[in-house]
């Protein structure tokens, strides 16, 4: 039984930067606005995640790791919308069955921190009174350090540190009024750090760099957008979203690939049909050699999200995706052909 939970546990974490994304996530659902980032090799050997959220109850740790422990789920028909969003209490429980981790928590009002340590889904040791701050210490040393050959599998400590880079980066875009600091263990400076206060766009500027961050125009999309004069083919139900981001501008010169950062309802997901048609705004005015980037943001309603099957595919499906993306391209069009006179 414990063969197949770690094997089941190795689908949901491939790589540092899984587990990391989903200790995040985490952090963003307890309502942290502060989060200080530790890896060692890359996540390889360690990731530490340190948040100021809610912390976790005392009475919750004993089953914070169980399969499907989730405080998320309260009613059944949440349990239908949030599945396709990849909610589903399996993250912590997973990374106790390939990793040695340590969750340490305060709630104010807490007179002290505890220290627990989880190995495959139980309570190791602890809960064990120690000093804190209120908030919540994520602590995963040694991945896959009982699954030899899923260790080797594992990149060079650059390769995923710049994955890790990567994810923790765009989170940091997303997420506003949180401030997020990744360092490498032992070193004095972060390679990343954003404030509370920072906007979207200077975030953009410090993750991208400035030649991406300063040729860049906002625009916003919203159904009513697409359909000029036409009506929209959908048939069966109405194209409902809101997107709002940026796009690279007429004059921008740099980007060797394309860059798509994009959040459906606060997830990181990928979408290459949309990646390609905002792409074409681009293919009269932009060198051969000078890709575009750009930031989206949509919101729509969660039952038409598919995140697909598996937990750590990236690429998003959804209802009437046809019409958004050209509604979404219709918007980068306006906004850098008005730009540009
Ligand atoms: P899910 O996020 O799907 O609920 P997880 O396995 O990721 O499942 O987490 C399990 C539970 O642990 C969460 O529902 C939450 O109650 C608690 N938890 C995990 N991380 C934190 C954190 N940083 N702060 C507060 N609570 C947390
Ligand atoms: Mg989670």
């Amino acid at each position: 039984e414990s063969v197949v939970n770690k094997i089941a546990a190795g689908e949901v974490v491939q790589r540092p930067h899984n587990a990391l994304k989903e200790i995040l996530e985490n952090c963003i659902d307890a309502g942290s606005t502060k989060i200080s980032i530790v890896v060692r090799d890359g996540g390889n050997t360690l990731i530490q995640v340190q948040d100021n959220g809610s912390g976790i109850h005392a009475e919750d740790l004993p089953m914070l790791c169980e399969r499907h422990a989730t405080s998320k789920l309260e009613k059944f028909e949440d349990l239908a919308k949030m599945r396709t969003l990849g909610f589903r209490g399996e993250a912590l429980c997973s990374i106790s069955y390939v990793s040695h981790l340590t969750v340490t928590t305060m709630r104010q009002g807490d007179g002290h921190a505890t220290r627990t340590v989880f190995r495959d889904s139980k309570i190791e040791e602890g809960p064990k009174a120690c000093a804190g701050l209120v908030g919540t210490t994520v602590h995963v040393e040694d991945l896959f350090y009982n699954m030899p050959i899923r260790r080797k599998a594992l990149k060079s400590s650059s390769e995923e540190l710049s994955k890790v880079l990567e994810v923790v980066g765009r989170y940091a875009i997303f997420h506003e009024g949180v401030g997020i600091t990744l360092k490498r263990q032992g070193n004095q400076r972060p390679d990343l750090c954003t404030g509370q206060k920072d906007t979207t766009l200077e975030k953009i500027r410090m993750v991208f760099g400035s030649q991406v961050g300063s040729n860049l125009l906002p625009f916003e999309s919203c159904p009513q957008d697409s359909s000029n004069g036409s009506t929209p083919s959908t048939s069966g139900g109405e194209l409902q979203f809101s997107a709002k981001g940026f796009a690279s501008s007429a004059n921008y010169t740099a980007g060797r690939r394309t860059v798509l950062v994009l959040f459906i309802n606060g997830r990181l997901v990928e979408c290459t049909p949309l990646k390609r048609s905002l792409e074409t705004v681009y293919a009269s005015i932009l060198s051969k050699t000078s890709k575009p980037f750009f930031y989206v943001s949509v919101t729509m309603p969660t039952e038409h999200v598919d995140v697909n099957v598996h937990p750590t595919k990236k690429e998003v499906h959804f209802l009437h995706q046809d019409d958004l993306i050209e509604s979404l391209r219709c918007s980068v069009e306006k906004a850098v052909f008005s730009s540009n006179d």
